[in-house]
This record gives structure tokens, C-alpha cells and sequence, in this order.
């Protein structure tokens, strides 16, 4: 995902379209333990503009991942899709915004798009919202059948009401 700037390097206000949809090299990646799967090629979608001698990208990151639900353990996929823009200089003097560094004509997107990616997971993934976890008793997935088990752990603190009364 290199971006050419060579037009645009020499005239301000000079936009540049691009598209890539691409598989990109590292598919999987470690968040807080978790391995997290790009399952589908990356699309990202956008535009360069010489700004005041800046290069200013605005773009749309759209993908596929693959997560592991927090409560149930399985697998599931997510989509990814959000706007990202940056601003790109050759030297970061005088820099009043959050800036990156280039250097010659073009601008490689792959890490930028695989750090976004990563900036936009979340903790405790969930494969729906009311997933309803494993069974602690005998670790049976209760999405997909109930096991029947008959949790008898009881809470402490009801501990404490049932000995008040039984010694009534
Ligand atoms: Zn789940
Ligand atoms: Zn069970």
C-alpha cells in the first residue's frame, strides 16, 4: 500500500485518489493475549492533499477480523470499517499537531492500517451481546444447548441468612 506523491509533492492543494485491496503479510495479531485473525483482504480507500506543504491522508480502513468471545470462547468474525486521517511531514520542527515523518516520494500505508486496525479492538469481545457463556459445572457452551446442570454453589452472603434461620 505505497502512495505515489510525486504530482502532488509539487503542488499544494493537489488531491490524489487511492484504493488498495490488499491481503495484508501479517494476518494475526496479539491483543492482551488474544489472537486476533484478519480473515478478509484489507480495503483501504481514500485521498493524499498537499496542504501548506503538508500531506494531509483522509481514508476508510474496511476489513474482516476473527476474535474469540471473552465469556463463551468461541471463534467470531467482526467487521471493521472506520475513517483515519494523518498528517505527514518531512520534518517535525515546528510541528503544533500530531505529525509522522516521510521521506521521499511516496508513503507506505501497511503499518498505519495495521496499527488502526489494532486501535479499534475493543476488551472482553463478545460474540453477541447476550452471549450466554460455558456452564461452570461442566464447561458446555449454553449458546448452543442448554447441559442441564444444577449449579448448587451458593452465594456467602445467603450462607449467612439460611444459618440465621436455622437456628431459629
Ligand atoms: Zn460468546
Ligand atoms: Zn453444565
Amino acid at each position: 500500500m505505497e502512495v505515489n506523491l510525486m504530482e502532488i509533492l509539487k503542488n499544494e492543494g493537489v488531491k490524489k485518489q487511492f484504493l488498495f485491496f490488499e491481503t495484508i503479510q501479517e494476518t494475526s495479531m496479539e491483543f492482551y493475549g488474544e489472537m486476533i485473525n484478519i480473515t478478509k483482504p484489507v480495503k483501504v480507500e481514500g485521498y493524499a492533499i498537499n496542504y501548506e506543504g503538508k500531506i494531509r491522508f483522509d481514508m476508510n480502513i474496511q476489513t474482516e477480523i476473527e476474535r474469540t468471545c471473552s465469556r463463551c470462547l468461541a471463534a467470531f468474525k467482526g467487521k471493521i470499517d472506520f475513517y483515519a486521517d494523518y498528517v505527514f511531514v518531512k520534518s517535525l520542527e515546528n510541528q503544533a499537531e500530531d505529525a509522522y515523518l516521510f521521506k521521499g516520494d511516496s508513503i507506505s500505508l501497511n503499518e498505519i492500517v495495521i496499527d488502526e486496525i489494532a486501535s479499534q479492538m475493543t476488551m472482553k469481545p463478545l460474540c453477541e451481546p447476550d452471549c450466554k457463556g460455558l456452564c461452570p459445572k461442566c464447561g458446555n457452551n449454553k449458546n448452543i444447548d442448554e447441559c442441564g446442570c444444577i449449579l448448587d454453589e451458593i452465594d456467602p452472603r445467603l450462607e449467612i441468612l439460611n444459618s440465621f434461620f436455622e437456628k431459629k
